[in-house]
C-alpha cells in the first residue's frame, strides 16, 4: 500500500542549453529519486547555448569571437580555469588571425592571464565541463538525469502535471518546467535578406567571409559586441590590409573598452537613498561614477564594482517604489556599457589607415543593387536621409523594442503565464523566477523584472544569470 506521507519523486524538465539552464541544473534542489530531464538542441553540451558554442575545427574564425570582459569577471573560478589550461589555450591560438596572442602580450608579461578576454568557445570548454561535474554529482546523490538533444516544441498542462512535446514526438511529463531559452533574436529591418545582406551574424558567417574575401566593403548595423564579433569574423579570413568595415548606429557611440588593471580593483559605490525617484537615483550614480573617474577608475572598475555593488543589495532598497525603479535600467544600460578590450583597441588602430569607421545615422532603408547594397541613414542632427553604398551589410542591430522571442517564451507570453514589462521593455516574473503557472519558472537574458526585484543592469551577463538562477533555485528549497 503506498504511503500517503511519503512525498513522491520529483520530475523537473529544464528546457534550454545555455549557461542559464546549465546554472538552474547545477544548483538544483533534487533529491535522491527525482528525475531531471534537460532538453535542447544541444542539451549534450549543456552551458554552451548560444554563445560560447563549439564552432568546427576548419572555420577560420573558431576562435575569433572573443568574452566582452576580463576572464575573472566573468566566473568567480574561469580565472583559474584559464590558467590551468593555458598551454592548450595557447596552442590552439598560436599563428591565428587576428593575433591574439600578440594582443595578450602585455597581460602576458606580467603573468596576469586572469584579465584577458578569453575566446568565448574556452568558455563554452568551462561551462560544459561545469554542467558534466554538476550532473555527475545529481547522478551520485541518486537523481536520474536524463539529458535530450531536441527541440522543445510545445508545453501543456492538466491535472497530472506538465506535457512537453520535443520535434521529435517524444512526450516527457513532469510536474515542474524550468523554461531557460534565451533572448530574443536581431530585430529585422526590411531588404536585410536581400543577396548582399546577413539578416544576423551567427548562422550567416561563411556568407559574410565570402563577401569579406572578395573585397566587399562590410557595413554594420550596430555599434555593440555583436558589432565586434563581425570585425572579429572578417579580421580571420581576410589580411587587415585589405579590410573595408563601416559600423552605423544612431548614436554613433562604441563601448568604452573593458580593460583589466593590476591590482584588480572595483568601484565602491556610495548610494544611500532610498530615492523617491528614479531621476534623483541616477543623479546619485551619476556623482558616483564621476567620483570614482577622478580617482583613476575606468569602465572595468566601475561596471564590475556596480554589478557586485547591485548583486549584494538590489535596486529596491534604493529605489523602492515600483513604478519608479522600471525608469532605471535603460539608462544604467548605456552608462555601463563595456566592450571588448581586444576588438575596440584593433578597431580604433584600424581607423588609423581608414580601414574601419563609424557613421552616424539610423538606416532606414537597405536596397539591393547588382553588385551591393544602397543604404539611406537618417541623421538625427540635420534630419536629412543620406545614401551610402556598401559591399555587404550585416544587421547587428540588436533586438530592438518589437521583441521577437523563440516559440516556447512567445507561447508563455501568449498565455500570460509570463508578461512584458511596458516600461522596462523585458520580461516580468514573480519571486524565484516563478511564472504566474505554479510549477513553471522563466529565466533569460531578457528578464528585467523577478518578484518586485527590477535589474538595474541587464542579464545579459552569464555571471548576473548565474546568480538569479541560483537564487531561483533558493528560493525554491525554502518553500
Ligand atoms: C553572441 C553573444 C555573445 C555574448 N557574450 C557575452 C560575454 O562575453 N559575456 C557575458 O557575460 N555575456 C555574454 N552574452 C550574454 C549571454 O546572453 C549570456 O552570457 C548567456 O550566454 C545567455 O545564456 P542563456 O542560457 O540565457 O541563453 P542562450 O545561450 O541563448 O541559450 C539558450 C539555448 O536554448 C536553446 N533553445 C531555445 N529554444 C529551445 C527549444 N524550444 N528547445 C530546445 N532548446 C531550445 C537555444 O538553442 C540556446 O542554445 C553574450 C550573448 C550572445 C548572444
Amino acid at each position: 500500500m503506498t504511503d500517503l506521507n511519503t512525498p513522491r519523486p520529483h520530475r523537473r524538465i529544464i528546457v534550454g542549453d545555455g549557461v542559464a539552464a546549465a546554472a538552474l541544473a547545477e544548483t538544483c534542489t533534487a533529491q535522491a529519486g527525482d528525475t531531471l530531464i534537460v532538453v535542447g538542441y544541444k542539451a549534450s553540451q549543456l552551458g554552451r547555448g548560444l554563445a560560447y558554442v563549439a564552432e568546427p575545427d576548419e572555420n577560420p574564425w573558431r576562435y575569433a569571437y572573443l568574452l566582452n570582459s576580463p576572464a575573472d569577471d566573468i566566473a568567480p573560478d574561469f580565472g583559474q580555469w584559464v590558467v590551468d589550461n593555458w598551454e592548450r589555450i595557447h596552442s590552439a591560438m598560436v599563428g591565428r588571425s587576428p593575433d591574439w596572442l600578440g594582443a595578450a602580450q602585455t597581460y602576458l608579461d606580467c603573468d596576469d592571464k586572469r584579465g584577458l578576454n578569453v575566446p568565448r568557445a574556452f568558455f563554452g570548454e568551462y561551462m560544459q565541463q561545469r554542467s558534466r561535474r554538476a550532473i555527475t554529482t545529481l547522478r551520485a546523490r541518486g537523481v536520474n538525469v536524463e539529458i535530450v538533444d531536441d527541440e522543445a516544441v510545445s508545453l501543456d498542462q492538466d491535472d497530472d502535471g506538465f506535457r512537453l512535446l520535443t520535434a521529435s514526438g517524444q512526450c516527457i511529463y513532469a510536474d515542474a518546467v524550468d523554461i531557460a531559452t534565451g533572448g530574443p533574436k536581431t530585430q529585422r529591418i526590411e531588404g536585410d535578406d536581400g543577396p548582399f545582406c546577413a539578416p544576423e551574424l551567427f548562422g550567416h558567417e561563411e556568407r559574410i567571409a565570402e563577401h569579406a574575401k572578395r573585397g566587399a566593403d562590410i557595413w554594420c548595423i550596430g555599434t555593440n559586441a555583436t558589432m565586434l564579433d563581425a570585425l572579429r569574423l572578417c579580421q580571420s579570413v581576410v589580411p587587415e590590409d585589405q579590410l573595408r568595415f563601416t559600423a552605423c548606429s544612431p548614436r554613433g557611440i562604441m563601448p568604452d573598452a573593458l580593460i583589466a588593471r593590476l591590482p584588480r580593483e572595483l568601484t565602491q559605490p556610495e548610494l544611500a537613498g532610498p530615492y523617491q525617484s528614479a531621476k534623483a537615483f541616477l543623479e546619485d550614480v551619476q556623482r558616483n561614477m564621476q567620483l570614482a573617474q577622478t580617482a583613476g577608475h575606468q569602465m572595468r572598475e566601475i561596471r564590475a564594482g556596480f554589478r557586485a555593488f547591485f548583486i549584494k543589495h538590489g535596486l529596491k532598497r534604493f529605489v523602492p517604489d515600483l513604478h519608479e525603479a522600471r525608469l532605471v535600467p535603460s539608462t544604467l544600460r548605456h552608462w555601463l556599457r563595456g566592450g571588448t578590450r581586444d576588438t575596440l583597441h584593433d578597431f580604433h588602430r584600424l581607423s588609423l589607415t581608414n580601414h574601419t569607421r563609424v557613421v552616424r545615422g539610423a538606416v532606414s532603408a537597405i536596397e539591393s543593387t547588382d553588385d551591393g547594397v544602397n543604404l539611406l541613414l537618417l541623421k538625427d542632427e540635420t534630419d536629412a536621409l543620406v545614401p551610402y553604398k556598401a559591399g555587404f551589410v550585416i544587421n547587428c542591430s540588436g533586438a530592438g523594442s518589437a521583441f521577437e522571442f523563440d516559440p516556447l517564451t512567445r507561447s508563455l507570453i501568449e498565455r500570460d503565464w509570463i508578461s512584458i514589462c511596458n516600461r522596462s521593455g523585458g520580461i516580468r516574473v514573480g519571486e524565484g523566477c516563478e511564472t504566474s503557472m505554479p510549477g513553471v519558472r522563466y529565466l533569460s537574458p531578457a528578464t528585467t523584472i523577478i518578484g518586485d526585484e527590477v535589474m538595474p543592469m541587464p542579464l545579459y551577463d552569464a555571471h548576473l544569470l548565474c546568480t538569479w538562477a541560483t537564487r531561483a533555485n533558493e528560493h525554491l528549497a525554502k518553500a
